[in-house]
């Protein structure tokens, strides 16, 4: 019989498992009796360059719930820390996840494919290191819509159900998450060595991170300097996206920040409805550590402890040098952050020109917005009417619209400094506001029709509507409408663990 040429499932190349030797236990996902595919997400799976016809049904099932190791992989729990709302945990670790393996994608970028909810492992600290269904569809959920908005994001591949009972507060069915990112090193991964005062694991590590998201900086004679400053560039731009579309992440803990970037761990996250600096909806964050307005400030916090973990390798010679350099990318965050958040801002209000008052015309319009709880979502999207029209859906938001009417004469007479005509204008605001986001009680709604009754309608119509959220389509005018504000005002997030 002629040999067949079979093409691999994944073509793994596990660089961190080859390259980090101790900085990760290898170790093996549990094995669950019944898994069976709730999620499969067809078109990253492409993209990662995995044989999709294979892996989208029973082969997968097995595969995605650890069932089935994958040839190729070197499944790793890998190791790191974290400040927990404020309070360092120098041991926290891959308590329930596993790094699967590495692949090539289509574009040539490396992406870590990992389970979230596949068991124990040495780093579980009593916990049954496993996940529900509600979770790991809300991540699944929260996840595609941040990249359908284009913002840098962690994304799930696949969701197994295992066919066995979780235990929390209630009993839930229990589900596998497989999630694709950039990488999985996080703030805390550095923190863990630094902790420990172990310096040569510290270095392989801020080297391997370099050769992976700054390759350019790999010969910088000062490299881990350079390598904070690129997190805290990465961090200013993806925490004003966030801002941008209302986003609240909810535990922005030193181990949920990557190097890479991306948003990662959807846990106790919300978009806001009312604009309100204050907003909080995770059930943990009693104070409002986490509160929508405190995520510059917090990014800024976490990047400091990022700078001490790494101070012990910038200016091996000259340790007194490396504190003031370290704290001059520290200090700078806040101006780049801002920065981001002014371009991200020109672009929402249909501006492409730097004018000096344009930072101001946003906050005076934010103002507005909080001064008379409007939704947020809904007053950037209905802002791009009232370029060339009088914005009717734009005013019914209002309850008061004289303060409105005084913004808007403000804000035409800005556009006239554009070379766009206003309908150009309008378009391009469309394509940066969306009309459609993750709202919290389509989120629940969802997540309780899969949870309880095993229905997944409601789960993938709302994927379907989130995976073109700019363009406004008939039929969906209740993914459009906020929730009750009843409904807000009660809606607590929670860690799902
Ligand atoms: P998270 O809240 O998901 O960011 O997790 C924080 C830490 O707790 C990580 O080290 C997790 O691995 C660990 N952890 C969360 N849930 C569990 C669980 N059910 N079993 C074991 N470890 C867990
Ligand atoms: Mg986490």
């Amino acid at each position: 019989m002629p040999e067949t040429l079979v093409r691999p499932l994944f073509r793994f190349d596990n660089s961190y498992a080859r390259e980090l030797l101790g900085l990760a236990v290898p170790w093996q996902p549990a094995k669950v009796p019944a898994p069976s595919m709730l999620y499969f997400n067809r078109a990253l799976a492409e993209e990662l360059g995995l044989d999709a016809d294979a892996l989208h049904g029973d082969r997968g099932a097995a595969i995605f719930s650890g069932n089935e190791v994958p040839e190729g992989a070197m499944p790793i729990a890998q190791a790191y820390a974290g400040h927990q709302f404020g309070g360092l945990s120098p041991s926290l670790g891959d308590g329930r996840a596993l790094l699967l393996g590495e692949v090539i994608d289509c574009h040539g970028r490396r992406r870590d494919i990992a389970f979230k909810g596949s068991g124990p492992t040495p780093f579980s600290r009593g916990g049954d290191g496993k996940a529900a269904v509600g979770p790991v569809l809300r991540e699944a959920i929260v996840g595609e819509a941040m990249h359908a908005l284009g913002i840098p994001t962690t994304r799930a591949l696949a969701a197994v159900g295992t066919g066995e009972p979780v235990f929390r507060e209630d009993t839930l069915p229990g589900a596998v998450l497989t999630r694709v990112a950039s990488s999985h090193l996080r703030v805390g991964t550095f923190q863990y060595f630094a902790a420990r005062g172990q310096l040569d694991k510290l270095r392989q590590l801020a080297d391997y991170a370099i050769r992976r998201h700054d390759p350019e900086l790999v010969d910088h004679p000062d490299r881990y300097v350079e390598l904070l400053r690129a997190v805290a560039e990465r961090q200013a731009s993806l925490v004003a996206r966030w801002m941008h579309v209302g986003f609240i992440h909810g535990v922005m803990n030193t181990d949920n920040m990557t190097i890479s970037g991306e948003s990662i761990d959807y846990g106790p996250c919300a978009f806001m409805e009312a604009h309100d600096p204050g907003a909080v909806f995770s059930s943990i964050d009693t104070h409002g550590r986490y509160a929508y307005a405190n995520q510059p400030l917090i990014a800024r916090w976490n990047l400091a402890r990022l700078a001490e973990a790494l101070l012990p390798l910038m200016d091996g010679d000259e340790p007194a040098r490396a504190v003031p350099r370290a704290t001059e990318v520290i200090d700078g965050f806040p101006a780049q952050y801002e920065r981001h958040w002014l371009t991200g801002a020109r672009a929402k209000l249909g501006l492409s020109r730097a004018e000096e008052h344009d930072r101001a015309l946003a906050r005076d319009w934010l103002a507005l917005l909080q001064a008379q709880a409007v939704d947020h979502t809904l007053a950037w999207r209905y802002l791009a009417d009232a370029v060339d029209g009088e914005g009717f859906r734009l005013q019914a938001l209002f309850e008061d619209t004289r303060p409105l009417m005084g913004w808007l004469a403000r804000w035409r007479g800005r556009g006239t400094l554009e070379a766009s005509t206003p309908a150009e204008r309008a378009l391009a605001m469309r394509r940066t506001s969306p009309i459609y986001i993750a709202r919290n009680h389509r989120v629940e709604e969802a997540l309780t029709a899969a949870s309880v009754d095993a229905d997944f309608e409601p789960f993938n119509r709302l994927l379907d509507v989130l995976a073109q959220p700019f363009d406004e389509r008939p039929g969906l005018e209740t993914y459009v409408a906020p929730a009750p504000p009843e409904v807000t005002a009660r809606y607590r997030t929670f860690c799902g663990t």
